[in-house]
C-alpha cells in the first residue's frame, strides 16, 4: 500500500508549514492515472494524521480524469486507464493530464 507512504509524506510537509497552527481541512488532486485510490488516500489520511496538527482535519479529494492525444488522429481522449484506445483504435495516445497527485489548498483552524 504506497498510499501510506505517499500520505505520510504529504502529512508531514503540510505540518512543517502550519506549525504551530492546526489544520481543519485539505484539498488534494488526484489523477486517474496516478495509480492512487482516493478511498485508500482517505484510509491512510486518517492513520497518519492521528496526533498531529491535522488529526481530525478534514480531506477533500478532487479527482482528475485521465487525458490523452492521440499521436495518429491527434484527437484529444479521456483515458481511464494507461491502455484505453482512442476511438480511432490506436494505442498510441501521449497523456497529457491524470496523473496528478498534489496539495490544492490547506486551511488552518
Ligand atoms: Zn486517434
Amino acid at each position: 500500500m504506497h498510499e501510506l507512504a505517499l500520505v505520510g509524506k504529504m502529512v508531514a510537509v503540510v505540518t512543517a508549514r502550519v506549525r504551530p497552527a492546526r489544520v481543519a481541512r485539505v484539498r488534494i488532486q488526484i489523477g486517474q492515472l496516478a495509480g492512487v485510490l482516493p478511498e485508500t488516500v482517505q484510509f491512510c489520511f486518517a492513520i497518519c494524521t492521528r496526533g498531529t496538527a491535522l488529526d481530525g482535519a478534514a480531506l477533500e479529494i478532487d479527482e482528475v480524469r485521465g487525458r490523452g492525444h492521440c499521436r495518429r488522429c491527434g484527437a484529444d481522449v479521456t483515458m481511464e486507464t494507461f491502455v484505453d484506445p482512442c476511438p480511432c483504435g490506436s494505442l498510441e495516445i501521449d497523456v497529457v493530464g491524470g496523473k496528478e497527485l498534489r496539495i490544492e489548498t490547506v486551511e488552518v483552524q
